[in-house]
């Protein structure tokens, strides 16, 4: 299987918004093997479409949450946060698409997210930890929003300059 192309900042298509998934059929559950084989081989926890350049509301996570002996992967189809609580400081976040950068980010210390599986069955996770983390972040990439948009401006300023410079250099 190849890996897909991970787009990275400031990549424009990042900052679209996923479409729901309408049908459940046999391309999109090779997108998601693909997707899962792409995240598990870029050392990831989680992956979102628009990162791969395909709008549909579709992420794919590893429950095993990235112990290389443990991996668990799944999907979860038009994922949404039903209910969240309380709020907690994510440290050291980082983004396949947001490469060499890492920052603590402010996400709620607990979610509730539904939506559906692989197979279109209901699907509800309730998680406090590291997952929640992941599904905040995740989610965030189908409404066009990256986790340095939740930092500092003087660190996100930092940050684009850098990139900026990077692309200066390498023309
Ligand atoms: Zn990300």
């Amino acid at each position: 299987m190849d890996k897909l192309k991970i787009l990275t900042y400031p990549e424009p298509f990042l900052r679209q918004s996923a479409k729901d998934v309408e049908n459940i059929d046999g391309d999109l559950q090779k997108l998601i093997d693909r997707m899962t084989f792409t995240m598990c081989e870029s050392q990831g926890v989680g992956l979102a479409s628009m990162q791969i350049g395909v709008d549909k509301n579709l992420i794919v996570f590893d429950r095993g949450l990235g112990d290389k002996e443990k991996r668990e992967p799944d999907v979860l189809i038009n994922p949404k946060i039903v209910a969240s609580e309380g709020s907690l400081l994510s440290e050291n976040e980082g983004c396949l698409s947001v490469p060499d950068f890492r920052a603590d980010v402010k996400r709620y210390a607990a979610v509730a997210v539904e939506g559906v599986d692989r197979e279109g069955k209901p699907v509800r996770i309730e998680r406090d930890d590291f997952l929640a983390v992941i599904l905040q972040h995740e989610i965030d990439h189908l409404r066009g929003t990256l986790f340095i948009d939740r930092i500092s401006s003087l660190k996100r300023q930092l940050y684009k300059r850098r990139v900026k410079k990077q692309m200066r250099q390498h023309g």
